[in-house]
């Protein structure tokens, strides 16, 4: 078995793993980095690619293989969101101006190449799939071939979180020769989530109580789903006063029934409701003139560089007293939220002082540190390759789980033989 890391070596975004053998050659993941969109130069020549879940820097470099013979292997509900943020992606390219040499016929091309069953078989390659609690949908791959076996956990969680459960440890295979891990918190250990959400309600109800206005940016893609939920829950239970809460994002509304169509993949306590969100007090506007203020926005983008949370960032930034911006979620160095948090956003050409406060609590879908050195005593890989993660994050680990396993951080386009 040959091992090859195209992407997410060393740094976040753009996942794409290449593991090829005598009898099949197989992608794992075949992401974009957001920020940069479609690469060209990606590996071909593929039997299949296997996408762990829809996020785009796991699936979005799919269309380039739109007209090509390749099977994509994922679930169902990855496979529908993975065609909504495709044809989202395509939207962006055409609004802005930019030449895209992909449309809608190629985004629908591409959904009838998927193998959506559990277990599929290639060529001296056995391919399964187990939850992996990061996303809906979303799974790690057990891959076998005559001789090795491999486990590529894509990202995952391993606690509970609103909507879904965490990893089943006790359902994945142990002992595999090579583990690839994803280790974006490889470095961090995070408070409990029940603290943060603490931190999150207490911010929202100082804030609240004193007329200021929240705005929490967000991937139309889960967090919304998620954060949309907790609050209106919250407000029924009465954690939280019913205050003027809304979501803006056209693409969250339709993925949203996705939700629906797979509540069963969903945690036990959200899916035995009929109309798990089917929100009675966080209500959908489609523009931001619609907000009466104060008010609660959970909207898109989720770094705040485009979109409803691009124009309420410029118009509340400003404000210290009444405005407090929360990022729930991992951001990107670059991103116009790391800007606020350094005190200045720019807006066509002018620079803005950022007064508000603009907090972190991030109710992430990842593993952290200690959950991650965990997984490794359970699971007890050989070798293991950390990936999805920035140099820092995946050295600190490194270190932490050398003592149970073989393990390297991989440069970008690095090989190994197993
Ligand atoms: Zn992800």
């Amino acid at each position: 078995m040959k091992i090859t890391f195209n992407g997410g070596a060393r740094e976040v975004g753009g996942s794409c793993t290449v593991v090829e053998t005598e009898d099949a050659r197989v992608a794992l993941d075949y992401g974009i980095k957001v920020d940069e969109g479609l690469a060209y130069n990606m590996p071909g020549d593929l039997d299949a690619v296997i996408v762990s879940h829809a996020h785009l820097d796991h699936s979005g470099n799919l269309l380039t293989i739109a007209d090509k013979k390749v099977v994509v292997i994922g679930s169902k509900a990855t496979r529908e969101v993975t065609t909504e943020l495709l044809q989202d992606l395509i939207k962006i390219q055409k609004m802005k101006g930019n030449a895209f040499p992909y449309n809608f016929q190629d985004v629908c091309k591409l959904s009838e190449l998927w193998l959506t069953r559990n277990n599929v078989a290639l060529p001296g390659m056995e391919i399964s799939r187990y939850p992996a609690g990061h996303v809906l949908g979303a799974n790690m791959v057990q891959l076998k071939t005559r001789d090795r076996t491999l486990l590529y956990t894509g990202d995952f969680c391993v606690h509970d979180t609103e909507i879904l459960d965490g990893v089943d440890v006790d359902a994945l295979p142990r002992e595999p020769d090579v583990l690839v891990m994803e280790s974006t918190y490889g470095g961090t250990i995070r408070p409990k989530r029940e603290e943060l959400v603490k931190s999150l309600f207490g911010k929202i109800l100082e804030t609240m109580e004193r007329g200021g206005n929240i705005l929490i940016p967000a991937f139309a893609f889960h967090r919304i789903q998620e954060m949309t939920r907790r609050i209106d829950v919250a407000m029924g239970a009465k954690l939280l006063p019913r205050y003027n809460a809304y979501y803006i994002s056209g693409l969250a509304h339709r993925i949203t029934q996705y939700y629906q169509d797979y509540k069963a993949l969903l945690s036990k306590h959200v899916n035995m409701q009929a109309n798990p969100f089917n929100l009675q007090r966080v209500r959908r506007v489609r523009r931001t003139e619609q907000i009466k203020e104060p008010a609660i926005v959970i909207c898109t983008s989720g770094f705040g560089h485009a979109g409803a949370s691009r124009s309420l960032l410029s118009k509340w930034a400003g404000n210290k007293d009444d405005a407090v911006i929360i990022n729930t979620g991992y951001l990107p160095p670059n991103s116009p939220l790391v800007m606020a948090k350094e005190g200045k956003i720019v807006e066509n050409g002018e620079s803005i002082n950022v007064n508000a406060d603009i907090e972190q609590i991030e109710l992430s879908g990842h593993a952290d540190q200690e959950e991650l050195i965990d997984f490794v005593k359970i699971i007890r890989p050989k070798r293991t390759f950390l990936i999805h993660g920035n140099l820092d994050q995946a050295q600190a680990l490194s270190e932490k789980i050398s003592k149970y396993t073989d393990v390297e951080v991989p440069h970008k386009n690095e090989s190994f033989g197993i």
